[in-house]
């Protein structure tokens, strides 16, 4: 598979306002992925663990403070503002909430239209163009949809045309950050399916972030699973979902539905403070999760836990895989 984009060891920094004017906390911590040609990658954790900063600094929205972001093997970490256009057309972002991303004073037709002009997609006659993408969406007949407003159409509607409109960049990757958690129950897996569609017979890669490993689960090739900034286990998804390795990835998947698990489903333990930035500084010299793991130990706080890999590619940072 051809590698399209590539984080590596990429860090981001933020500094805090208010009255912590002066101090400064880690959003993400030496984060490193893959994306590959017909691959979906999944990025899953809470809210707050970093997950969006990474999806940011991905599509060059935001500079990494450290490490090194590569597109088709080019270092773009740190290009000029004026030279990011060609990034943002090759990484497209797709949000939450299509509500909110479709501007509702403007119909499908010309929501489509600007980002063909704008990236220089189409050649000749637009509305063919137009009519083209929503079908690619499986909005189809286009002919019914083009001329309508946004708050005409079904929330599963709306995301298909808010994907639409990332295709129409003619992009390599493509970045669902929350894509399907506003939908109803009923349509997220046919947009899951119209993803995992696009990836397979277009070849484009995705990144899936999420905090819901039960989606991760069913759709995702691979599986990343962030904590508190840093990035605690990786692999194939169904070795990292049938035997997970990292405490936190374990809890993950007790508190998510699992239709063929008869145990009870456990809660997630409460978060500490543990989220809070300046603990999260102090948490960075061992183990984010130490404080909700139920199997810290005194070195767990000290040293940050080593990488463990085995030969299938799943990996984990624990003491508790220590080899
Ligand atoms: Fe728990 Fe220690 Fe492993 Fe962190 S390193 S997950 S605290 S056992």
């Amino acid at each position: 598979m051809t590698v399209l984009l590539e984080a590596v060891e990429v860090t981001k920094r933020m500094a805090l306002h208010g009255r912590q004017h002066g101090q400064w906390f880690t959003a993400v911590d030496s984060a490193s992925m893959t994306l590959e040609s017909g691959k979906v990658v999944a990025l899953v954790g809470e809210s707050g663990s970093g997950k969006s900063t990474l999806a940011r600094l991905l599509t060059l929205g935001d500079e990494p403070s450290g490490g090194t972001i590569r597109l088709a093997g080019k270092d773009v970490s740190h290009k000029r503002r004026t030279d990011r256009q060609a990034h943002f057309g090759q990484v497209q972002l797709i949000m939450q909430d299509p509500f909110a991303s479709l501007n509702q004073l403007h119909r499908v037709r010309y929501i489509l239209s600007r980002p063909l002009r704008n990236f220089g997609t189409a050649d000749g006659d637009l509305t063919a163009k137009v009519i083209e993408l929503l079908e690619r969406v499986n909005l189809t007949p286009g002919e019914q949809y083009i001329d309508k407003y946004p708050h005409e159409l079904s929330g599963g509607q709306r995301q298909r045309v808010a994907i639409a409109r990332a295709l129409a960049a003619d992009p390599v990757v493509l970045i669902g950050d929350e894509p399907v958690s506003m939908l109803d129950v009923s349509i997220r897996l046919d947009v899951l399916r119209l993803f995992a569609d696009l990836c397979a017979r277009d070849g484009l890669a995705m990144l899936y972030i999420t905090h819901d490993i039960a989606s991760a689960r069913y759709f995702a090739d691979e599986i990343n699973v962030i904590y508190a900034a840093r990035m605690v286990e990786g692999g194939p998804a169904e070795e990292v979902t049938q035997r997970p390795r990292h405490p936190y990835t374990q809890l993950l998947l007790e508190s998510s539905p699992d239709p063929d698990r008869s145990s009870q489903r456990r809660t997630l333990p409460m978060a500490d403070g543990s989220n809070e930035p300046i603990d999260r500084e102090q948490e960075l010299a061992g183990c984010p999760f130490a404080a909700r793991c139920p199997h810290a130990m005194p070195i767990c706080t000290q040293k940050p836990p080593p990488t463990t890999t085995s030969t299938n590619g799943h990996w984990t940072r624990c003491w508790l895989h220590e080899e």
